[in-house]
């Protein structure tokens, strides 16, 4: 067998760690919910597996997580029958390569110069899992053996300062274990082997989970007449006995499935961290049941904050598909659409195929009318949040929101309600479509706006001058999808996108005797800049300055042209 290597951490995982250890010490309970959460996730992924390859699971068909606390040696072992990892796989989880999005986390971290005052909600935003089995111990051992024919096992071993051991082993099942070698704790600190304590955090953060957490814990148990030892007296010396028996730890209540007045707020709030690896609150949530022709539950959820990998292409979805309360899949594509990635939750769906592949799914009429349903209601969610809240939440996921305008044409005019901008009249304040159109001038026909990447640039723009003499307001657009957002648009109850820097503005009129009293000095800029500019012309669009560039009305605008340049096309 190959001999115990020794590997260094990537740099971004011990920087990590670092910061985990430090930031989440008042807050070690955790570190149990996600070493559950990734027993939980790893027999997901064999059940999945077991769909279309039964054989798999051998005759150990009875998926659990165990718990074995052991006092005397202050150690925690939490162990799964889910799919388990090879070799390879390990080197690759855990350790030696960052998650998609480590560095830029730790880089953004560091210009906040947030270090020192991490909390538990930034650090949420990232999701840190496996290490978290750090705050709680001084050294972590991983022992797994991948579902399938493979019979050799992996252990991994580091104490979390630096590197890490690697070697092969034996394992008698599959699956994963984690054992903790406990740091000492303060005779007034939580003890993490303590019965009562392990309860308690997974009543707390668990109870969800849909497997059994399963403990050995002691038990009185009535002796029977006949068993029992008689003292001189002729009484029982003692009723009861102590005993060994195996408890489950959770009610696996899948909480969806309740009615809603039976589930508490913090239900909710403990299973969207559980499904969505967020340690934050969510913004809010959505729980519906539909009957009818498409039956279908959902339980869905708005974060609070946007997650850093929000525009990676390999970021999940968050939709986990459900039958009956048997898992089907994670990451569900074909749920909602791409704009709507960042909603986490629940659909479970009783007519649907358990055997359905992802293939398939796309091909589902089922799957197409709850996708369509989906959509609905969350729209209807965002144009009916407060003010507030929709702002909180318009900061965060308006620019994803954006995307919908040129992908969801179905849903165009309900994405467009959504639309926020600063105006050159609202104060730094965001103004609906809707307002705008409210506000716009007896005269004024069409919605003007201007693109750029900076407000202050934009409000000071010569293009500007007329239109703020005729009192008309102008959208401030500083998202580089705006401008695509307006082409896909084009209008917005019946009134057009007008670019505030392109083409002939209606107010562009200037008699033509004027035109020519300026025929030479036109001639004139016109042959220096040949090469660079089509035409020049009079325009009363100005009203302080001089000259300024302006594109026809089919042109890209000014800013447009910038981020093409900048992208290389
Ligand atoms: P996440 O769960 O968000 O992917 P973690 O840090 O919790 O991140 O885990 C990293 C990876 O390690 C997981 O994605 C999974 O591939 C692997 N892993 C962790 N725990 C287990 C386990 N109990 N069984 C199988 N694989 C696991
Ligand atoms: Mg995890």
């Amino acid at each position: 067998t190959a001999k115990k290597e020794t590997h260094e951490f990537k740099t971004e995982v011990q920087q990590l760690l670092n910061l985990i250890i430090n930031s989440l010490y008042s807050n070690k309970d955790i570190f149990l919910r996600e070493l559950i959460s990734n027993a939980s996730d790893a027999i997901d992924k064999l059940r999945f597996k077991s769909q279309t390859d039964p054989e798999i699971l051998g005759d150990d068909t009875e998926f659990k997580i165990r718990i074995v606390a052991d006092s005397e040696k202050q150690t925690l072992e939490i162990s799964d029958n889910g799919i388990g990892m090879t070799y390879d796989e390990v080197m690759e989880n855990i350790g030696t390569i960052a998650k998609s999005g480590t560095a830029a986390f730790l880089e953004a971290l560091e210009q906040s110069q947030k270090q020192e005052t991490l909390t538990p909600e930034l650090i949420g935003q990232f999701g840190v899992g496996f290490y978290s089995a750090f705050i709680a111990a001084d050294k972590v051992t991983l022992i797994t053996r991948a579902a399938g024919p493979e019979a050799t096992a992996t252990q991994w071993e580091s104490a979390g300062d630096g590197s890490f051991t690697i070697e092969e082993t034996t394992k008698d099942s599959r699956g994963t274990t984690v054992i903790l070698n406990l740091k000492k704790t303060e005779p007034d600190e939580k003890n993490f082997t303590d019965e009562w304590v392990i309860r308690n955090i997974i009543k707390t953060y668990s109870d969800f989970v849909e497997y059994p957490v399963l403990m050995d814990v002691e038990k009185d148990e009535p002796i029977p007449e006949k068993e029992q030892v008689l003292d001189k007296d002729n009484n029982p010396v003692a009723t009861t006995r102590k005993v060994i028996t195996e408890d489950t730890l959770n009610s696996m209540k899948a909480i969806w499935a309740k009615d809603k007045k039976e589930v508490t707020d913090d239900e909710y709030k403990e299973f969207y961290k559980h499904i969505s690896h967020d340690w934050n609150d969510p913004l809010t949530h959505i729980h519906l049941k539909l009957e009818g022709t498409t039956e279908y539950t959902m339980l869905l959820y708005i974060p609070s904050k946007a997650p850093f990998d929000m525009f990676q292409q390999d970021r999940k979805h968050g939709i986990h598909l459900y039958c009956k309360r048997v898992f089907i899949m994670d990451d569900c594509k074909e749920l909602l659409p791409e704009y709507l990635r960042f909603v986490k939750g629940v659909v479970d769906a009783p007519d649907l195929n358990l055997n359905v592949s992802r293939e398939i799914l796309q091909q589902d009429r089922l799957v197409k009318n709850i996708r369509k349903n989906l959509v609905k209601k969350v729209l209807e969610l965002f144009a009916g949040m407060e003010k507030e809240t929709y702002e909180n939440f318009y900061n965060e996921f308006g620019q994803v929101i954006k995307e919908g305008a040129h992908t969801d044409w179905e849903n165009k005019d309900k994405i467009a309600d959504l639309l926020r901008y600063k105006t050159t009249k609202s104060d730094d304040k965001l103004v609906s479509l809707q307002d705008y159109i409210t506000n716009m001038k007896a005269d004024q026909k069409e919605i003007y706006y201007i693109t750029g990447d900076n407000l202050s640039t934009l409000i000071n723009s010569p293009h500007l001058e007329q239109l703020k003499e005729k009192d008309y307001e102008v959208l401030l657009m500083t998202d580089p999808v705006d401008e695509w957002v307006t082409m896909a648009l084009t209008e917005y109850k019946e009134k057009k996108f007008k670019s505030a820097e392109k083409g002939d503005l209606e107010l562009d009129k200037v008699d033509d005797d004027k035109k020519d009293e300026y025929t030479t000095l036109f001639d004139y800029i016109k042959s220096n800049l040949e090469d660079k500019i089509k035409e020049v012309k009079p325009s009363s669009r100005l009203k302080d300055s001089v000259a300024c560039l302006s594109g026809d009305d089919y042109d890209m605008s000014a800013y447009m042209e910038k981020i093409l340049k900048a992208s290389g096309q």
